[in-house]
């Protein structure tokens, strides 16, 4: 559904991400994972055309993401960061709706749609006349949930989008984002650095490390076919974050 072929990134003199190649299946959930500074979120805005590639090629569904194809293939991606990205002035409605409301679709079909999101995404209907700060951090990020899925886009890239949850919070919305994406079959690429929560979600894991692939996998490939030392680093120093908070 994705490829990469040859892409990498830098900033003045960081190499963000190294050339690499990467495949993402369709309908299938791919995490991203790795520590902070690895290039996990470059990656993601490499996909969305918000960064652009010193190199390489990105092909989505047989077409090469260039200027010339982008608004298109944008309109196929729905795109969630970690604090929602809403506009404060808008209402959460119309946050929603704003890309809907730009292409000409009727108030009735828009009303229609945010009825069936609000019902998908557990938020309840009669709060959408309210601005994102007279909303909870949960349900601002159910609202930025909700705006990705407006267009019904096939492909969903999400930036650590229940980092700034509380533990009980982001536990609650980590079930119902599992089960919007498992019931409406998209091609989910998320980031996170939580191995927890990558684990949770995850088809497959592309661990990441300094800008390189250090591992591509299911869960159970990196916990007991590691391909280098840092896989088991990253995992066991996770390990202990856990077995500590629960001792
Ligand atoms: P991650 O998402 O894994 O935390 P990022 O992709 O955000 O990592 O960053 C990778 C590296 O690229 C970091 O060293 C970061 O400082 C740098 N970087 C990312 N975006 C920019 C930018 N817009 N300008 C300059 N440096 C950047």
């Amino acid at each position: 559904m994705i490829s990469l072929a040859q892409i990498s990134k830098s900033y003045d003199n960081v190499q963000a991400v190294q050339p690499l190649d990467l495949t993402f299946e369709a309908g299938a959930t791919t995490v991203l994972i790795g520590p902070s500074g690895c290039g996990k979120s470059t990656l993601l805005r490499l996909v969305t055309g918000l960064a652009t590639p010193d190199s390489g090629t990105i092909t989505i569904d047989g077409q090469v993401l260039a200027a010339n194809s982008l608004p298109a293939l944008r309109r196929r991606m729905g795109y969630v960061i970690q604090d929602g990205g809403l506009f404060p002035h808008l209402t959460a409605r119309d946050n929603i709706a704003l890309m809907a409301d730009h292409l000409g679709q009727t108030n009735s079909d828009i009303d229609a749609r945010l009825q069936e999101l609000a019902g998908l995404c557990h938020f309840p209907p009669d709060l959408l006349g309210r601005y994102p700060l007279e909303l909870s951090g949960g349900q601002r990020q159910r609202v930025a949930l909700m705006r990705a899925l407006m267009l019904d886009p096939d492909i969903l890239l999400l930036d650590e989008p229940l980092g700034a949850l509380d533990p009980l919070i982001r536990a609650d919305l980590q079930q119902d984002l599992r089960d919007i994406f498992r019931s409406l079959g998209k091609t989910v690429i998320l980031v996170t650095h939580d191995m927890h929560e990558a684990a949770f979600f995850a088809d497959r894991l592309v661990l990441m490390h300094d800008g390189q692939i250090v591992q591509a996998g299911t869960t159970d490939d990196l916990l007991h076919r590691p391909a280098d030392p840092f896989v088991t680093r990253f995992i066991n120093a996770q390990r202990r974050d856990f077995d500590g908070g629960a001792a």
